[in-house]
C-alpha cells in the first residue's frame, strides 16, 4: 500500500493518465463511488474513480495502479447487494459505466458482443429487436451492469428454468492484474479448448480481473406463451411446502417467487399497486409452455397450491397482469429499503429443504427480535431473509447481526450455501470460511495469487 503522502503524488499522476472529465475526486462523487447497495458492508471513500471509456481506458488504469502500489475496485453500476464492489482505503475505483454500447448481435450464431457497463435491460431490448432473447433476468435487470452481472454470475426471476449468467457467458475481453488485455472463450456453439477460464472469471467479483466485453448466448424469443399460477398462503412454511412439491414433482416452471406479507405491504404503501394486504405469504408461478401443455402445467400447480394449504388460487394469463405481479416482486427490495437499512441474506438450500428453512428463519425472528421480510426465487431453493433495522437503532443492528450468522448456520446445516447470487463480497466471508474448509479455500487463494500476485484487483473480497 501507498503512504498518504505518496497517494497524493499517485492521484496527481493519475491526472497525467486520463483527461479530468474521466477523474472524479470531489467529495460527493468519492462518496457515491465508495460502496455498492450493501448498506452493512465496511466501506471507505476511494483516492478517485475513475470513468473508463474502452479497454484500453481500463488497462492504462490498471498498469499505473500497478506502478504506484494502489488498488483497484471494479464498478458496474454498484447495485451489489454484498459489498463487493465497496472502496477501502488507498484504493482507485475503476466504473465501467460508460462502456455501455451493444457491439455484436449475430442473429445467425445467436450471441450478443457487448460492453461491460450495457445495463440488462438494454441488453435484452437490443436482442429482441433481431427476435432473440438474453435469459438471465436478475430483479435488478433495469439498472444493473452485464459487466457486474457476470463478475457475481447473477441469478434471477427466469433461472430456475433456463439457468444464471454463466450459462451465458460464451467469451470475455479482460484486462488482467498487470494490465494486459486477453479475450478468454469462444463464439462458437461448442468448444472446449484449454481450462474453463470464461468459467473462472465469471462470479470472480472483480479479483482476477476486470471484464471490458462479454460476449453472450442468446435464445429464440418466440415460442412462448405465458400463463402464472397465484396462490395465497398462511404461512412461510406452507408456501415452502408448495415449493418443495412442486420440485418433487419434476415441474420446472419459468418462474416461481416467493413474496410475504411485509413485502406487499411495502410495495403497496410506495407504488400503490393494489395488491392484497392481508395476505400471509404470496406465490408466483409462471409457466410458458405452450399451448394444452402448459394448462396441463398450471392444473398441476393449482393442484399442489391447493394441497399445501394455499387459498384462492388462481390463474393469470393476461401479459399485463402478469407482469404487475412479477414488478411488485422486482420492487420488494427497494421497497423494503425505504423502512431502515436493510441486511440482505442471499441463502440457497435444496429445494426439499425450503419449508424447514423458512420455518426456521421465521424462528430466529423471534429468538432474536428482529424484522424479517421474505423474498425469494423459491423455486430455486435461493431465499432472501431480508432483516430490517429501524434507523439508528444499535441494540437493534447488533441482533440483526446475530440473526444473519444464525441464518447463516442454519443453511449450512440443510446443506446449503451462503450465496445463491449476490456473492460474496464482504458480508458473507464469515460464512463462505465456514462452507469452503481450509483446503478449498488455499485453493482460491493459489488462483488468486498465479492472476495477481500483488494484490491489485479488489483484494480482500470473494474469499
Ligand atoms: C433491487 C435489487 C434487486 C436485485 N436482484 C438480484 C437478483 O435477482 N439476482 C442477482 O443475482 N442479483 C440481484 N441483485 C444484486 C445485483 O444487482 C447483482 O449482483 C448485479 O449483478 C450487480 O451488478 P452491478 O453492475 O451493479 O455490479 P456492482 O455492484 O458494481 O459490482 C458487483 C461486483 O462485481 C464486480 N464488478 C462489477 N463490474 C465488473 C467488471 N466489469 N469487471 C470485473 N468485476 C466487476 C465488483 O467489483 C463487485 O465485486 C439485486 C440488487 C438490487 C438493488
Amino acid at each position: 500500500m501507498t503512504t498518504t503522502t505518496d497517494t497524493d503524488t499517485a492521484v496527481r499522476t493519475l491526472h497525467r493518465v486520463f483527461p479530468a472529465d474521466q477523474i472524479l475526486t470531489d467529495a460527493g462523487s468519492l462518496e457515491r463511488y465508495s460502496h455498492d447497495d450493501a448498506e452493512w458492508a465496511e466501506y471507505t471513500a476511494p483516492l478517485a474513480v475513475v470513468l473508463a471509456q474502452s479497454t484500453d481506458d481500463v488497462a492504462r488504469v490498471v498498469r499505473w495502479a500497478g506502478e504506484h502500489g494502489v488498488r483497484v475496485v471494479p464498478r458496474g453500476a454498484g447495485t451489489g447487494l454484498s459489498g463487493g464492489a465497496n472502496a477501502f482505503p488507498g484504493s482507485v475505483v475503476v466504473s465501467l459505466e460508460r462502456m455501455n454500447r451493444v457491439l455484436e448481435v449475430n442473429t445467425d450464431e445467436r450471441y450478443a458482443v457487448t460492453q461491460a457497463g450495457v445495463i440488462n435491460d438494454a441488453l435484452r431490448a437490443e436482442v429482441a429487436k433481431s427476435g432473440l432473447w438474453y435469459p438471465p433476468d436478475p430483479a435488478s435487470s433495469a439498472i444493473s451492469t452485464i459487466g457486474g452481472n457476470a463478475a457475481t454470475n447473477a441469478g434471477g426471476i427466469c433461472c430456475v428454468k433456463y439457468g444464471v449468467t454463466r450459462d451465458y457467458v460464451l467469451g470475455l475481453t479482460v484486462v488482467l492484474a498487470d494490465g494486459e488485455v486477453v479475450t478468454l472463450g469462444r463464439k462458437t456453439a461448442k468448444g472446449v479448448a484449454g481450462y474453463d477460464l470464461t468459467g473462472l472469471l465469471v462470479g470472480s467479483e472483480g479479483t482476477l480481473g476486470v471484464i471490458t466485453e462479454v460476449t453472450v448466448k442468446l435464445l429464440p424469443l418466440s415460442g412462448r406463451d405465458e400463463r402464472a399460477v397465484i396462490g395465497f398462503f398462511p404461512s412461510l412454511e406452507a408456501a415452502g411446502t408448495a415449493v418443495a412439491e412442486i420440485s418433487r414433482a419434476g415441474i420446472i416452471p419459468a418462474a416461481l417467487e416467493l413474496i410475504d406479507h411485509t413485502c406487499l405491504v411495502a410495495v403497496d404503501e410506495w407504488q400503490h399497486l393494489g395488491l392484497p394486504g392481508d395476505v400471509d405469504t404470496l406465490l408466483l408461478c409462471r409457466i410458458d409452455e405452450r399451448g394444452a401443455a402448459g394448462d396441463e402445467l398450471a392444473d398441476r400447480v393449482e393442484s399442489i397450491f391447493t394441497a399445501a394449504g394455499g387459498t384462492d388460487v388462481e390463474r393469470a394469463t393476461d401479459p399485463d397482469e402478469i407482469t404487475r405481479l412479477f414488478l411488485a416482486r422486482r420492487l420488494a427490495y427497494p421497497a423494503l429499503e425505504r423502512l431502515g437499512p436493510v441486511l440482505t441474506e442471499d441463502i440457497c438450500v435444496p429445494r426439499k429443504a425450503v419449508p424447514t428453512m423458512l420455518a426456521r428463519i421465521q424462528e430466529t425472528t423471534r429468538r432474536h427480535d428482529v424484522t424479517i421480510a421474505n423474498i425469494a426465487h423459491a423455486g430455486d431453493g435461493n431465499l432472501h431473509p431480508l432483516i430490517i433495522t429501524p434507523v439508528g437503532d444499535e441494540a437493534a443492528k447488533a441482533r440483526a447481526k446475530e440473526a444473519f450468522d444464525t441464518i447463516v448456520a442454519d443453511c449450512l446445516d440443510l446443506g446449503g450455501t451462503v450465496t445463491g447470487e449476490h456473492g460474496v463480497g464482504l458480508l458473507k466471508l464469515p460464512g463462505l470460511r465456514a462452507e469452503l474448509g481450509e483446503r478449498v479455500l488455499a485453493m482460491h487463494a493459489a488462483v488468486k495469487n498465479a492472476l495477481d500476485p500483488q494484490a491489485t484487483l479488489n483484494p480482500g473480497k470473494a474469499f
